[in-house]
C-alpha cells in the first residue's frame, strides 16, 4: 500500500489534539520512510521483478527492522513517547496508532513478506495479486480518512482536491515503468513521502483544520 496509508492520518487528525497534518503523515509512512534508507545503504533489500505480483514488481524479500510486526511495535513505542513529549499523551497515541496503521495495511496488500519478528514467520494477504480489490480498498481508507478530516477543515473542497491529487499520483503508478535498480527506487519513494508530508503541510495551513484542534 501506498498513498492509502494517509487514510489514518487524515482521520485520526481531529483526535490527535493538535499533531500537525504532516507529522501525521510522516508517522503512517515511517516504516517506508526507514526502509528507504536502508535499501539505499544496502542493509534491507528489495528486487524489481515485473509482474512479481499484479499491482507492484517489488520482491520485498528482506525487511526485518522496518516491516518485521515486532520492528513496528518498536517503532510504535519510540515514536508514540517521543510525541507524547512535543504534543500531548493522546497525541503520542494517536502518532503511535499511525505508525502501526502501516504494518496492518501493508498486512492485506502484500505477498507473505512482513515476518512477525526477525526474518521470519512471514505473512500478507496478497491483495496486491487481486488489482482491483486492493485498488479499491486502498482509494476507500484514503478517501474515508480524507472525509473525517474535511469535517472540521476550513476548505472541504480542498480537502477532497488534495485527496483526488494523491489518489492520481497512486494511478501514475501503474503506467509507469518501475525503475530498475532498487537504490534508484528507495530514492524516489524517499522524495515523494518528505514531498507528500510538505504538501500535507501547505494544505492544512491554507485549508485543513486550525493548529490549535
Ligand atoms: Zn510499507
Amino acid at each position: 500500500m501506498f498513498l492509502g496509508h494517509y487514510g489514518p492520518s487524515f482521520g485520526l487528525r481531529y483526535a490527535s489534539g493538535g499533531v500537525p497534518l504532516w507529522v501525521l503523515f510522516l508517522a503512517a509512512q515511517f516504516v517506508d520512510i526507514v526502509w528507504s534508507v536502508l535499501v539505499i545503504t544496502g542493509v534491507e533489500k528489495v528486487r524489481i521483478t515485473p509482474g512479481f505480483t499484479a499491482s507492484s514488481p517489488l520482491d520485498l524479500y528482506y525487511m526485518p527492522y522496518t516491516h518485521s510486526l515486532a520492528a513496528s511495535v518498536v517503532w510504535v513505542l519510540v515514536l508514540g513517547w517521543l510525541a507524547s513529549l512535543v504534543w500531548s499523551r493522546r497525541g503520542g497515541v494517536v502518532v503511535g496508532v499511525c505508525v502501526l496503521s502501516h504494518w496492518v495495511l501493508d498486512l492485506l496488500v502484500h505477498v507473505t513478506d512482513l515476518p512477525l519478528w526477525g526474518d521470519v514467520h512471514k505473512v500478507g494477504f496478497g491483495l496486491w495479486d487481486r488489482p482491483v480489490i486492493a485498488f479499491v480498498l486502498e482509494t476507500a481508507v484514503l478517501f474515508i480518512g480524507a472525509a473525517i478530516y474535511a469535517k472540521h477543515a476550513r476548505s472541504k473542497l480542498a480537502i477532497w482536491i488534495f485527496a483526488i491529487v494523491l489518489l492520481a499520483i497512486q494511478m501514475t503508478n501503474f503506467v509507469m515503468p518501475p525503475p530498475e535498480e532498487s537504490s534508484q527506487l528507495a530514492m524516489m519513494a524517499l522524495s515523494s513521502y518528505i514531498l507528500f508530508a510538505a504538501a500535507a503541510g501547505f494544505v492544512e495551513k491554507k485549508w485543513g483544520q486550525s493548529a490549535s484542534a
